[in-house]
């Protein structure tokens, strides 16, 4: 049976998910940026929360789980961590590790960059390949990426990678509504891009209306996303860098994004 997901917005600019089997009621979160709209949501539904994921151990993306773990006594999946600093966690997860949500199977990629693989913490993407959804939270945004915290500027680009090799029909499930914005930057970088021009009036509507830009399809991300696409002619001579290494001109989108 086909999972069922909910979005819906969680403190500023964070997107709360849920995933729910319908055949055996297991429901997920995928993260906790605060406890209460994903309460709400699961009420909404009439759902009970078996599981969080938990992708990174940013604030913005655990604050709720304890809260959740109390009412629910959910299990948590975290990334593995040496240090132990994401609290209430039951399972810890490594890359090629598979999560079980009821029915439903939760592929682990690590995807560092955001944070970082071997210091202390990771950060993991989730892909349910049956459903074709991949939740990869701070790592890929709509046309936009993370920010590098703690990794570097290659690490980042090869998470990238591994998350653009997934199929153009996957849908891409974000940690935030960053959407606009990205846009905004990309533009400046390929102003000729018919795919982002097309996402630009695209997003500007869905705005308008109140309404999320996610989630979108790989295969449209692919076509616009700069980050993306770092190893593109167009985009190295966006940034100034024609026939350069792709890791250099994706540091240097980053560091552009970053001062924008
Ligand atoms: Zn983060």
């Amino acid at each position: 049976m086909a999972a069922e997901i909910r979005l819906f917005p969680c403190l500023t600019d964070n997107f709360g998910y849920l995933i729910h089997d319908p055949a055996t009621k297991a429901t997920a979160s995928i993260d906790a940026p605060e406890a209460a709209p994903i309460i709400k949501a699961l009420e909404r539904e009439g759902w009970t929360l078996t599981d969080i994921l938990v992708t990174h151990h940013h604030g913005d993306h655990v604050g709720g789980v304890a809260e959740l773990k109390q009412k629910y006594n959910c299990r948590v999946v975290a990334p593995h961590d040496k240090s132990t600093k994401i609290a209430n966690t039951d399972a810890r997860v490594k890359e090629g590790d598979a999560v079980k949500i009821g029915d439903l199977i939760a592929r682990v990629l690590e995807t560092p960059g955001h944070t970082l693989d071997h210091v202390s913490y990771d950060h993991i993407s989730y892909v349910f390949d049956d459903d074709k959804a991949l939740f990869a939270a701070d790592t890929l945004f709509s046309i936009g990426c993370g920010r590098v915290f703690e990794g570097t500027y290659p690490q980042m680009w090869d998470s990238l990678l591994k998350l653009r090799a997934l199929p153009d029909d996957f849908k891409l499930y974000c940690g935030h509504e960053y959407t606009a914005a990205n846009v905004k930057f990309a533009l400046t970088v390929e102003p000729d891009n018919a795919a982002l021009k097309a996402r630009a009036e695209q997003v500007t509507r869905l705005r308008a209306d109140n309404k999320p830009t996610v989630p979108t399809l790989l295969g449209d991300e692919k076509k616009a996303n700069v980050f993306l696409r770092a190893d593109e002619p167009s985009v190295a001579a966006g940034v100034r860098l024609k026939g350069r290494d792709a890791a250099e001109v994706f540091g240097e989108l980053r560091e552009r994004k970053n001062k924008s």
